[in-house]
């Protein structure tokens, strides 16, 4: 069968099953999905069971577009969406794609107006003939949530090209049906960065994570192994990516430079996290005049190629091979990877980095999966020595030592990755203040982990129950307290350091740059103050030798001159506000995984930690379990 025939086929299909009063203009791949046009789509609209019945047939996932023949003008269109909007119900701007047929909407309350106003929406849909996408107004604004809106709807036109060719490509008929599957370790295997692992089936090559390792100067360490003689980019039929933490998408950016043109399937809050932090990294590393192996094209590029999807959303992304992304609970938006392999010749779990345990800001990791013959886990805390203290001492151990500081008139700095434990501690500190536990002192933020706090609360349903309640049904936002106070950019931190005792959360979380360092710099020799690091300092970091006691440090001050700075400050590493799940939990969740895996491989450890895991997992749940290194390929089946 030809390519043609397929969707010769898919439209014989359609045909067969819809009215001919739906007046069904064109049919055509839009990604994994098909979409139907339509002249006349309140047919389709109104009962539902014919796209279901065609689903079925086809076994893809449908969408209704109109024609644009029928759709009302856009002022027209705009006026009915005002005039049916329930009052109770905040209205932002409204914009339309006409390459989609697309109006969106943008509200305070999107939850609400699709529950409880779903024929709201069915009637504008049937008055206008435009698709009602609703969208929520973030409560904050966030640069890089305008920017990528911005860009999606320029851009419309090359994306629904590219949606055609992507889903031409998934949908292509199948030649070799051999059911065999391995994997290929790229990068984040025997070590904690520049996560990236091959997957292959004689059919397809799909890469889960492209990440970079942070900390380690530029060279062949850094980056993961495409040179590898199994990556061949012109063959790879997706890019999927956990979540937005640079060891896991980092060097995406570099496959577009290098030609591919491919979808990259993450959750919709990754992609935005994702972006925030590609172009921080391109922003640090100019600042440092060091090489980047992409530009800010590429990001563009990366992001244009994104398909986002929802937790549980299952979807085709290679002729053989459905994708499923499930909570991990590590930071917001952060998945794992579900693949299921050939009509079900086997399935694969990559937990990436995930957290089995309840944190302030998310919900624990999924453990529960439709069947799973192999698992991919990581191992960051892997160590029988790393069994991190309870969230509440952790909790209480940071407020302890920041009273103490504040008694002594120091002040405190956190060194945070902008990403995840920034929101984390806010919440603490939040509920510290509230309760009368710390007195009220300043907290102060700095540019990139208000912009990652503001993509935060974009995203409530994805936040932990708690406090997604909170934010959409008790009108209250810890993120808002006013004690956190906005440094605007380029002010004087020395201000900040020569003022009253206050509490610094900035970036980055290993000092290897960014705010975080410069602080450091001007805190360090005041024994009055504390540093206290709230996350995992991989070796060859600043953070890592300070954990470590080095009291001296060589660093080039503001003037471009090298100088010595000794470290008088005190300093405290908490662990257990870790997004990762220590060693408790891992073996928590093997006891828990339902399905019971046949086989586990173990990454993203230090080699040690990696390899006592894998050994414990062996002995108490007598499965097969692998330790590769870099540039191993194991046959999973
Ligand atoms: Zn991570
Ligand atoms: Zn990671």
């Amino acid at each position: 069968m030809m390519l043609d025939d397929v969707l010769v086929a898919i439209r014989e299909a359609i045909l067969k099953t819809v009215p001919i009063s739906a007046r069904i203009t064109r049919i055509e791949f839009e990604g994994p999905e098909i979409a139907i046009y339509s002249a006349n789509p309140t047919v389709l609209l109104e009962d539902d069971s014919i796209i279901k019945k065609i689903a079925k047939v086809i076994k893809k996932r449908i969408i209704v577009r109109s024609d644009p023949k029928i759709r009302l003008p856009k002022d027209k269109a705009e006026e009915v969406v005002k005039s049916l909007i329930p009052s109770e119900i905040s209205l932002g701007g409204i914009a339309f794609d006409e390459e989609f047929g697309e109006i969106i909407i943008e509200v305070d309350k999107p939850g609400i107006l699709i529950s409880k106003f779903g024929d709201v929406l069915k009637q504008i849909m049937a008055m206008t003939k435009w698709r009602p996408k609703v969208a929520r107004k973030p409560p904050k604004r966030s640069i890089t949530i305008e920017w990528i809106n911005k860009l999606m709807l320029d851009e419309s036109a090359m994306r629904k090209k590219m949606l055609r060719t992507i889903g031409s490509r998934i949908h292509r008929p199948t030649i070799l049906k051999t059911g065999e599957v391995r994997i290929t370790c790229l990068g984040g295997f025997r070590e904690v960065g520049r996560s990236a692992i091959l997957v292959e089936t004689s059919e397809s090559s799909v890469l889960l994570d492209c990440g970079v390792k942070t900390g380690v100067s530029y060279s062949i360490n850094e980056f993961p192994r495409l040179d590898a003689s199994e990556f061949d980019i012109e063959r790879l039929d997706a890019v999927v990516i956990s979540h937005a933490h640079l060891d896991h998408c980092g060097f995406l950016p570099f496959l577009f430079k290098y030609g591919y043109e491919g979808p990259v399937y993450c959750t919709k809050p990754t992609r935005d996290l994702m972006a925030l932090l590609q172009i921080d990294y391109l922003e640090v590393a100019a600042k440092e005049g060091s090489l980047t192996p992409y530009s800010m094209r590429d990001v563009r590029e990366a992001l244009l190629h994104t398909i986002p999807l929802d937790y549980g959303e299952v979807t085709d992304i290679a002729p053989d091979i459905r994708l499923t992304f499930h909570n991990s609970g590590h930071i917001l938006g952060s998945a794992m990877v579900h693949l299921h392999i050939g009509e079900g010749a086997h399935n694969l779990v990559y937990t990436s980095d995930f957290k089995f345990g309840k944190t302030r800001l998310l919900e624990p990791a999924t453990y529960i999966f439709p069947r799973v013959e192999t698992l991919i886990i990581e191992s960051t805390y892997g160590a029988p020595s790393d069994i991190l203290p309870q969230r509440i001492e952790a909790e209480h151990q940071l407020i302890e030592i920041i009273s103490q500081t504040i008694s002594r008139n120091g002040k405190v700095l956190i060194p945070v990755l902008s990403v995840g434990r920034a929101q984390e501690i806010m919440l603490v500190l939040n509920e510290a203040f509230s309760m009368k536990y710390l007195p009220e002192i300043p907290v102060y933020i700095e540019g990139m982990v208000q912009e990652a706090t503001a993509i935060h609360m974009a995203y409530p349903e994805n936040l932990s129950r708690i406090l997604r309640d909170k934010m959409l049904h008790e009108g209250e936002n810890p993120f808002n307290n006013e004690l956190f106070k906005l440094v605007p950019p380029r002010a004087e931190r020395e201000e900040i350091i020569e003022g009253d005792p206050c509490i610094i959360i900035a970036t980055s979380g290993m000092l290897t740059g960014g705010p975080a360092l410069e602080y450091f710099k001007l805190m360090a020799p005041d024994a009055r103050n504390t540093v206290i690091f709230v996350a995992y300092q991989i070796a060859g970091t600043l953070g890592r030798r300070v954990v470590s006691g080095v009291k001296q440090i060589p660093i080039v001050n503001r003037y471009g001159k090298s100088e010595i700075i000794q470290v008088n400050l005190r300093v405290h590493s908490i662990q257990g506000f870790s997004g990762h799940s220590d060693r408790r939990q891992l073996l928590g969740f093997m006891k828990r995984i339902t399905p019971k895996p046949e086989k586990v491989i173990v990454c993203h450890g230090e080699e040690a930690k990696s390899v006592n895991l894998a050994e414990t997992f062996r002995q108490l749940f007598k499965v097969n379990t692998y330790v590769p290194r870099n540039l191993e390929t194991v046959r999973l089946k």
